[in-house]
């Protein structure tokens, strides 16, 4: 399952653990009971589990993905570290990251925004409808002036022999990067919770609302309950 994100980017479920049944089986485990199908009881149980913040069922599911997306993306999707394992006292149980490194890689691709978004006036990180198309075609000028001097020169410094690792520090965080997250079912709703929200950045959005439909084609029933549960708007 891959999903385009943006202009350049994506996000692409490479692996996954267990399916609806696994978070009923983790659960049942406490009663020396297993199922192997899906049932309305099985329905009931997960949205006791999901309502009562019994979570640690959720854990025992897990998402690798490949993401492309721009670097100040990321930073933001970084900070998703800690995970929700309140049982072992490794700080990164849940979560596990890699990135393609710009030391090895000529960086190529950079996120070219489709219109020009106007700061917000009552909330300072936020973004609040679109600039006018006079003012945003001046906008997309100097981007486009900025864009091919930045690139210009970082591909200037690479031809007269510069280290890749020193000519990316000229770089913008618009480059585009690639890593590896895997994530259990619970640290994925997390990041959606928090990143498909109205506050956070537009971009980070795209790629939150895209995790809820790869999660939803892999968990399908877990997904529903816990949309239900935890209101979620689509
Ligand atoms: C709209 C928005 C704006 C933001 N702005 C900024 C900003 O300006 N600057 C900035 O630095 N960050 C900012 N952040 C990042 C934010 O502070 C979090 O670091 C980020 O959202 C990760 O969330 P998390 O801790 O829930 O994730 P995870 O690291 O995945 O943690 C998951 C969960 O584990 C539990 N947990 C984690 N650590 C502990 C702990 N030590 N003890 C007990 N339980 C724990 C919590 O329940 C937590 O929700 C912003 C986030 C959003 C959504």
């Amino acid at each position: 399952m891959n999903i385009e994100v943006l202009d350049k980017g994506f996000v692409e479920v490479i692996d996954s653990l267990g399916s609806d049944l696994t978070v009923v089986n983790s659960a049942r485990v406490s009663f020396g009971k297993r199922k192997t199908t899906y049932s309305d009881g099985d329905r009931k149980l997960v949205r006791f589990l999901a309502k009562n913040k019994h979570y640690s069922p959720f854990r025992h599911m897990m998402v690798q993905f490949h993401i492309k997306a721009p670097e100040f993306v990321m930073r933001q999707w970084y900070k998703h570290v800690v995970g929700i394992e309140t049982t072992n006292s490794s700080a990164t149980k849940d979560h596990a990251w890699n990135e393609i490194s710009g030391r090895y890689v000529p960086v190529k691709d950079f996120y070219m925004p489709e219109n020009w978004r106007k700061q917000s006036e009552d909330n300072k990180q936020a973004s609040e409808g679109v600039l006018s198309d006079v003012a945003a075609k001046d906008c997309s000028n100097i981007f486009e002036d900025f864009m091919n001097n930045a690139q210009n020169a970082y591909n200037n410094l690479l031809d007269k022999g510069v280290a890749k690792e020193q000519a990316r520090m000229i770089l913008p965080l618009n480059q585009y990067t690639e890593v590896y997250w895997t994530a259990s079912f619970q640290a994925i709703t997390n990041f959606i919770e928090l990143r498909a929200e109205r506050t956070a950045q537009w971009e980070i959005q795209q790629y939150a609302n895209t995790l809820k439909k790869l999660l939803h084609g892999i968990y399908p029933e877990t997904v529903k309950i816990w949309a239900e549960v935890h209101n979620w708007t689509d």
